[in-house]
């Protein structure tokens, strides 16, 4: 597993905006939608690509393009839902999947409510979008979904994650599991009711308001 907290000054920025409790739904929609497409950059560095020849003007050269299967985006609904634009501007040929899962606030356990995936994914790169990696029980289970399917390969995207959630990544996949993690920076720890400090509050709820 790898673990990649982005260092751009641009980042740091659009995250303390979207922490303070006085930032709007619609302004944290627009600054989660343009964080994402920041952090979308650095974590398809290792997108698959394979050479085209193309013609310019001039000349032929050659080029690369996507190589297929296209990666596959997944966003956790429902906070994930708020990453999607700003991950497909990036890389509008992906493809879409969607994953429900829902954390029980007692328990802190996740399960999974809603799944509209392929059923084969082998060797896909699968792009997870979940804002919050707090405890990682969905993340972890998102996780293990994709290489249930198949997925040569997992990176998530999240804004913000707790020490305690990349550990349980760590512990249930292992260092040298094709798991990476992008995130926009590493808190300090979880409360007692298991959201990140300082964090930014109920991702979900910020985006879509209390429903
Ligand atoms: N989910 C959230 O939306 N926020 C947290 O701080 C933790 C989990």
């Amino acid at each position: 597993m790898r673990l990649h907290v982005v260092d751009h000054p641009l980042v740091d920025h659009k995250l303390t905006a979207l922490r303070d409790v006085r930032t709007d739904s619609p302004t944290f929609r627009r600054l989660a939608d343009e964080l994402v497409t920041l952090l979308a950059y650095e974590a398809t560095r290792g997108v698959r690509v394979e050479p085209v020849e193309v013609e310019t003007p001039v000349a032929t050269t050659t080029g690369v393009h996507l190589s297929t299967p296209k990666p596959l985006v997944v966003p956790i609904l429902r906070a994930g839902l708020g990453m999607l634009d700003g991950m497909t501007r990036l890389v509008p040929t992906a493809e879409v999947g969607f994953l429900g899962m829902i954390r029980d606030e007692t328990t802190l356990q996740a399960s999974t409510y809603a799944n509209r995936l392929p059923e084969d994914l082998g060797g896909r790169q699968v792009f997870l979008l979940d804002p919050m990696l707090a405890t990682g029980g969905t993340l972890a289970a998102a996780i293990r979904f994709a290489f249930d399917r198949g997925a040569s390969e997992v990176i998530a995207i999240c804004l913000l994650a707790a020490p305690e959630g990349v550990a349980a990544i760590e512990r249930s996949f292992g260092p040298e599991a094709p798991v990476t993690i992008v995130v926009a920076a590493m808190d300090e720890r979880l409360n007692e009711n298991g959201y990140i400090v300082p964090g930014l509050g109920d991702a979900g709820d910020r985006l879509y308001g209390v429903v």
